[in-house]
């Protein structure tokens, strides 16, 4: 094992120990070389080189210098907090995608999976690894608190942008696995009897008022629902746009309007709780709760102007 190698090692398990905000250390490129197998790794790859077209602030640059990242070495001159504070200065005032994808992939090594949701989600709306934030719905969310029709939703918006990048599971099959049967109880189609589709986003079937309001409050697909009209109505007619204009290091005049609708301009008031201490009206509770959408489909935890990982310090 190298130095560095086993360096960077150690720098995980001391992240992993951690409950203060977790290190960002390792560059996309590494984080493939370290995590992926190979089949991840072209896809990595390919986001890599898909996002090389967006600027770097010079605060990422020197968050990610080469004689800077190695945790523990004396010429080491950022600690974990000074380094995210600099990412979180390239995500918030400069809209530096590569920071945005590094501070949501530091909190996947970290219990609070969630709170990368919010950077996931602003580099995703800019049209940054944009396949990520279905995959972090897959991997994080709460198998019944559902986040389905979003995976579709960004495995279409990162085809559009290209199309090697088609999600893991197509939305055709994604569709045909939901299928024609009840989300809740799974009763199909008979010649006597025919579910309803969900009017919001027409994927999930009900075969009863019962059965819809039980997906709707105990499986969530009310935020889930929400948040998938709001990225449709603000979002995708702007996608390339919004694309276009961070790839020149501008903000597109949609971006604001979505961030906003999306509730991650929230005040940080708004989720101190939960970001502290994981409760919410007072009540501990699984994470994994707050990885897709409230009732009115907004985030749970807002990025810019407040975000979560410094107030946690
Ligand atoms: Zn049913
Ligand atoms: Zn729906």
């Amino acid at each position: 094992m190298g130095r560095k190698q086993k360096l960077r090692q150690e720098r995980k398990i001391k992240n992993n120990k951690n409950s203060t905000p977790p290190a960002v250390v390792t560059t996309p490129s590494e984080a493939t070389v370290e995590a992926a197998s190979e089949g991840e790794l072209s896809i990595f790859a390919i986001l890599v080189e898909i996002d090389s077209v967006f600027p770097k602030s010079d605060e990422y640059v020197q968050a990610t210098d080469d004689s800077q990242i190695i945790y523990g070495n004396e010429d080491n001159k950022l600690d974990n907090n000074e380094q995210y504070a600099l990412f979180k200065q390239g995500a918030t005032v400069h809209g530096c995608v590569h920071s945005m994808f590094l501070m949501g992939e530091g909190h996947c090594n970290h219990m609070y999976k969630y709170l990368g949701h919010p950077w996931f989600l602003e580099g995703a709306i800019r049209g940054s690894f944009v396949s990520l934030i279905g995959e972090f719905y897959l991997d994080h969310a709460e198998p019944n608190r559902n986040a389905n029709t979003l995976y579709g939703y960004w495995g279409k918006i990162a085809t559009n942008f290209d199309t090697r990048l088609g999600p893991k599971i197509a939305p055709n099959v994604l569709k045909h696995q939901i299928g024609r049967k009840c989300a809740i109880c799974l009763k199909t189609d008979t010649k006597t009897f025919t579910l309803k589709q969900c009017i919001g986003c027409s994927f999930y079937c009900y075969c009863s008022e019962s059965c819809q309001t039980t997906h709707w409050n105990e499986h969530n697909h009310r935020g889930e629902c929400k948040q998938l009209r709001i990225l449709h109505k603000y979002h995708k007619p702007y996608a390339k746009a919004i694309r276009d204009a961070a790839i020149r290091g501008d903000i597109h005049p949609a971006l604001e309007k979505l961030q906003y609708k999306l509730g991650l301009t929230r005040p940080l008031e708004d989720y101190q709780e939960i970001i502290t201490y994981c409760t919410h009206d007072g009540k501990i509770s699984d994470p994994k709760d707050y990885v897709v959408a409230r009732d009115d489909g907004t985030v749970w935890v807002g990025s810019i102007p407040s975000t979560a990982c410094v107030s946690r310090k």
